[in-house]
């Protein structure tokens, strides 16, 4: 039996880890870090500090198509976006289920979620299996109308998938849309080992999970005295107006680092309307203004206050990845 810990530099899945080492073992625990190429250098410090002085097997997982989130961009010819995104899937769930199937033992993954982060992971349970969604759906015509029923706004989209669920389940079809990277693997790895998760956080506060690693003697990662309620990806393509803020104040080399970016990979960080239109500097072969992360940080100087440049929905504020490896 092998104890995987995720650990992604951030409190949770560090209390999380701390937690496991201490229950099952030193030499029974393995932590992976997913790099996504794309994290602050402080975050890798941390990590590495954590990893030493715990002195645990450990994983540096990176994807073995692309290297990193801007070669991710220019292959794809874009960034991902809150309605796209491949960077979780090709950067940190895919590794993820590649090392995991590479195990050939019983596994226990203990994952640092706690059920206050968002709605969406209040509705996850404290115990689960790694390759739920290989074996049942994670999304029928049922559970679309269950939960853009409840919303009280939809957006055109949403209208429109209400509908052809509501159209086709009239016709009796629940259309199941279940996981299937290397599915015919990944069914017969579980006919040989164990994936339990568990979570043995879920039930804590943000207070309780950065105790208990203060409480061991091991410091959390200094980007949360920096202003920062998440580490992970730096920027996370789903950051909020205040961490933009955050890294205009204090961060210039990472405004350059997002403008060489876009520059290397030709698509801009944010969507192309993030900005008023006066804002956009950028112009497509046929004329459309768009958006750089420039266009952004100069809106943002300009207007120094609290306006509504990002969505305001903590569930944003989430990598949605069910594996949850993002922070
Ligand atoms: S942290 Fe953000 S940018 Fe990084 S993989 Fe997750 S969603 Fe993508």
């Amino acid at each position: 039996m092998k104890i995987i810990a995720p650990f992604s530099g951030g409190k949770d899945s560090q209390a999380t880890l701390l937690y496991a080492v201490e229950k099952y073992g030193l030499e029974n625990v393995i932590a992976v870090f997913c790099d996504t190429k794309w994290e602050h250098d402080i975050t890798y410090a941390h990590v590495k500090y954590v990893i030493e002085k715990l002195g645990v097997t450990f994983f540096n997982l990176q994807s073995k198509v692309y290297n990193g989130m801007v070669d991710l961009a220019i292959k794809k010819k874009r960034f991902p976006a809150s309605k796209s995104k491949f960077c979780t899937t090709e950067l940190k769930v895919i590794p993820m289920i590649d090392f995991v199937l590479e195990q050939k033992e019983n596994l226990i993954i203990l994952q640092g979620i706690r059920s206050d982060e968002s709605e969406s992971r209040s509705k996850m349970n404290e115990e689960c299996r790694y390759f739920k969604y290989y074996f049942e759906p994670y999304q029928t015509n049922s559970m679309i109308i269950e939960n853009l029923s409840k919303k009280d706004k939809l957006s055109l989209a949403q209208k429109n998938k209400l509908e052809k669920a509501i159209k086709r389940l009239a016709k009796g079809k629940e259309d199941e849309k279940y996981h299937t990277y290397r599915k015919e693997e990944v069914f017969e790895w579980c006919k040989n080992y164990t994936d339990d998760i568990l979570r043995p956080f879920f039930n804590a506060s943000a207070n309780e999970v950065i105790t208990y690693s203060l409480n061991r003697g091991y410091k959390i990662n200094p980007l949360y005295f920096k202003g920062f309620s998440r580490v992970g990806c730096f920027p996370c393509i789903m950051c909020t107006q205040k961490e933009i803020d955050l890294i205009i104040k204090d961060f210039p080399d990472i405004v350059k680092k997002v403008n060489e970016a876009e520059n290397k990979a030709k698509s801009t960080f944010f969507k192309p309307d993030r900005v008023p239109k006066r804002y956009r500097n950028q112009i497509t072969d046929n004329g459309v203004k768009y958006t750089s992360f420039q266009d952004v940080v100069n809106y943002r100087k300009d207007k120094n206050a609290t306006g509504d440049l990002f969505e305001n929905d903590l569930e944003l504020n989430t990598c949605k990845s069910i594996y949850m490896i993002c922070e």
